[in-house]
């Protein structure tokens, strides 16, 4: 069955790859820059159209400028879910946010959760969707940051937030470093997740021995990215051993990479990995979460099983409890036989 664009639309998801600055609808962002004084680099429609990366990099601190409040967190929580819900029938969102970027200008952690929760109650209320959220480190700041931040997520326990991540250049030093992190977030029953092997970066600052190291040493559940440990034969059979998921994104701010990202992709696959489709940065990479399958979809020409294949790996990849992952694939197999089911309806919807 050949993957028609409508029904890929309709096809529930999960999105387990979100940063929730990467959010921001440009009218929003551009509103919160208002109320706190912060002038735009440029008019709000060419908000999201960046001279170069380090633009981009700019762009995300004016981010960390502007969320201050609850009700600014309250705000854009809100309107991610939404949005992931209208365009794509994300059905259930686990959605990262990183605490460091926001407490030098004055959101105390406790008010980032405080609004950050009340955004997700208020979305749950109006929509069909469920969410949970990530801590997550940037790997340039310091361990030492890192280590205060951890002490306000164990000390704030919010049952909302399951988990912690990794993120930022590689570069900045392999993965070891945050082994106490880590070691603390076990202690505190949270999942872990890292950025690795991200293929914007070259093989020497994103190595396959990344990969090794969030497994031995951070003991990470499920992991984003992973595209350069292709390079490695030994950890593309670990990975497939291992079973761990991989919370891949099907489109890069780097758009010269955009096919050697799809090629990468493809190869996982095949090499059977674990692999679930998400969009990183959905607002600021002009994506969705439908619009990223389609493009991975019609890009590999890969069909509508692939399509289910990756719906369902999202489910199986979540961090919902037993209960709660049990029922929403069920739900998900309802919806997917619906779309399956002969309706005159479909060619028009
Ligand atoms: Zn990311």
């Amino acid at each position: 069955m050949p993957a028609i664009p409508s029904l890929i639309t309709q096809l529930p998801k999960v999105e387990l790859h979100c940063h929730l600055a990467g959010t921001l609808r440009p009218a929003t962002l551009a509103a919160l820059a208002g109320k706190y004084g912060q002038p735009l680099p440029r008019p709000v429609e060419e908000l999201y159209v960046y001279r170069d990366f380090y633009d981009f990099i700019d762009l995300l601190r004016l981010v960390a400028r502007v969320l201050r409040r609850p009700e600014d967190f309250e705000w854009v929580a809100y309107e991610a879910i939404e949005d992931a819900f209208r365009s794509s029938n994300v059905r259930h969102i686990e959605m990262s946010f990183n605490p460091q970027y926001f407490i030098p200008a004055g959101a105390a952690y406790a008010a980032q959760v405080e609004g950050l929760v009340a955004g997700i109650e208020a979305a749950e209320r109006d929509f069909p969707v469920s969410a949970l959220l990530l801590a997550s480190f940037d790997r340039e700041w310091s361990v030492a940051s890192a280590n205060e931040t951890m002490d306000l997520i164990v000390g704030h326990r919010h049952e909302r937030i399951v988990g912690i991540g990794l993120d930022g250049p590689e570069r900045a030093g392999p993965p070891a470093r945050f082994e106490d992190i880590y070691r603390r977030a076990t202690r505190a029953g949270l999942k872990k997740t890292a950025h690795v092997c991200e293929d914007n970066q070259t093989l020497a600052e994103a190595p396959p021995s990344n990969f090794d190291a969030c497994l031995d040493i951070l003991h990470c559940d499920r992991l984003d990215h992973g595209y350069n440990l292709l390079a490695c034969e030994s950890a593309v059979h670990r990975a497939r051993d291992s079973g761990i998921y991989f919370a891949v994104c099907g489109i890069t701010s780097v758009a010269a990479n955009r096919s050697r990202r799809l090629a990468a992709i493809e190869r996982m696959t095949s090499a059977g990995l674990q692999v679930t489709l998400n969009t990183d940065d959905p607002a600021m990479f002009h994506t969705d979460l439908a619009h990223t399958y389609r493009h991975v979809l019609e890009g590999l020409n890969w069909g509508w099983d692939e399509a289910k294949r990756f719906s369902l790996a999202g489910v199986d990849a979540c961090w919902l409890d037993a209960a709660a992952k049990a029922e929403l694939r069920q739900d998900f197999l309802c919806q997917i036989a619906a779309l399956e089911a002969p309706s005159p309806n479909h060619e028009t919807v």
